[in-house]
């Protein structure tokens, strides 16, 4: 088989980084004959923490021409060298989302990721509307008058960017918002899950998509340690996997084999191309997707398709025994319009019991709020959060005190409070 020999490629560059031979636990000839056997998915699961542990025996500087952050690890801060061939193959996988939208030369795009030293899908994005050679306007997302301005003055066709960003955008400006024929048509929605298990577009994403009022939206998925994972097509049927760059599998996290067939599992995921200063074997993503499917798709493409992120490993939530993934609450939640906003937090009490809450701010009585999220949350979920009225700026302030320790991409909308009475002291619901 093609992937075979592609997976049989990888690990033997691998097995030239002393970790790989270490883990392994076997000689290459016999780890490429699990492979042969259909048993490529005995071998361990490798994480951040193992690269941030085993620095100089997994990670090669080569030609690097940039350096990726990624956060999320105690110790050693994993700064991965993209080499030089290997950043064109991520520039690759990243142009086809805008040339999937129509973009290409003589058209404008307006760019709302950051470029800053945490996130690299923004420079990536930008690199890749060069190599098509759609012009793009770099944009803070935090300016919100220069954004007014490019659309006013130049009217760029696409738009990339997150959707709650581009809903915070819109809400900000108020009366300010450019009217509809000077805003983009078409929008890649990056660093977030745009689309439900189902493929139809969460609650946020279609308010986005309505406020904005785009024609197209089309989702991407990456992480910064492989690049570009795959994107949406035009057919809305999850994410294309970018089977020249990336072999993607999915694992139950409880027994540690392949997930069953359309069942959720964590992606976890091997380099097909090389070279790569950090060549992943099975490395495990923390991303829960909702299914893989290898069925050809309308758009002709026979490449695999993931199912939509339906969460983090590490962000499981036990709700009365049952695991529920904090995206899953508020696609729910969000369906709401007398929700104004909403936070799920998780703390430890007096009694240093973890406990998970939903914060939200109603428009309404906040009772009747509370028992409607409830029952809708019981209804999909068959549990809810205990729910707990509190003032939209405490939720602001939990989101913007989250943010500021972050890469200042995503909103954060799950919490991990370790000081929950400096926000609570006062309020009495
Ligand atoms: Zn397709």
């Amino acid at each position: 088989m093609q992937t075979y020999s592609r997976l049989k490629a990888s690990i033997s560059a691998a097995y030239q980084r002393r970790y790989y031979a270490r883990r392994w636990e076997r000689d290459l000839p016999e780890v490429l004959a699990m492979v042969d056997r259909g048993q490529f998915d005995r071998l361990p699961i490798i994480r951040k923490k193992d690269l941030s542990a085993n620095w100089d025996d997994l990670v090669e500087y080569g030609d690097f021409v940039d350096v990726v952050s990624s956060s999320g690890t105690t110790g050693r801060p994993v700064e991965l060298p993209v080499h030089r061939q290997q950043e064109q193959v991520w520039v690759d996988c990243v142009a086809r989302v805008l040339s999937e939208l129509g973009a290409g030369p003589g058209g404008k795009l307006l760019q709302l990721l950051s470029n800053n030293d945490m996130f690299s899908l923004g420079p990536l994005v930008w690199l890749a509307s060069k190599k098509i050679g759609v012009g793009p306007f770099r944009c803070s997302a935090q300016r919100l008058q220069r954004i007014a301005d490019v659309m006013n003055y130049h009217r760029p066709q696409f738009v990339v960017g997150n959707p709650m960003v581009m809903l915070n955008i819109a809400d900000e400006l108020g009366a300010d918002f450019p009217p509809l024929e000077r805003r983009p048509k078409y929008a890649y929605f990056a660093a977030c899950a745009a689309f439900d298990a189902e493929n139809a577009l969460t609650p946020m994403a279609q308010r986005a998509k309505d406020v904005w009022g785009f024609e197209e939206v089309l989702n991407e998925y990456g992480c910064s340690e492989l690049g570009s994972i795959g994107h949406e097509c035009r057919a809305h049927n999850g994410f294309h996997i970018n089977d020249d760059a990336v072999h993607v599998e999915l694992v139950d996290p409880l027994t540690g084999r392949p997930s069953a067939p359309g069942k959720s599992g964590e992606v976890v995921v091997t380099a097909l191309s090389l070279p790569r200063g950090f060549i992943a074997v099975r490395y495990g993503t923390g991303d829960i997707a909702a299914w893989l499917d290898t069925a050809p798709c309308a758009c002709g493409r026979r490449s695999p398709r993931l199912g939509t992120i339906i969460g983090r490993i590490d962000h499981q939530l036990k709700v009365l025994g049952q695991t529920v993934y904090p995206d899953l609450i508020f696609n729910v939640v969000d369906q709401l319009t007398e929700i104004v906003d909403s936070v799920l937090v998780k703390y430890r009490d007096a009694l240093q019991a973890e406990q998970v809450e939903l914060w939200f701010c109603s428009s309404g009585r906040a009772e009747q709020a509370a028992s409607t999220a409830t029952a809708l949350l019981q209804r999909h979920l068959a549990v809810s959060p205990p729910l707990r009225s509190v003032p939209l700026d405490i939720i602001r302030r939990v989101k913007q005190d989250r943010m500021a320790r972050s890469n200042g991409v995503k909103l954060p909308r799950y919490v991990d409070l370790d000081n929950v009475r400096t926000y609570l002291d006062g309020v009495t619901s």
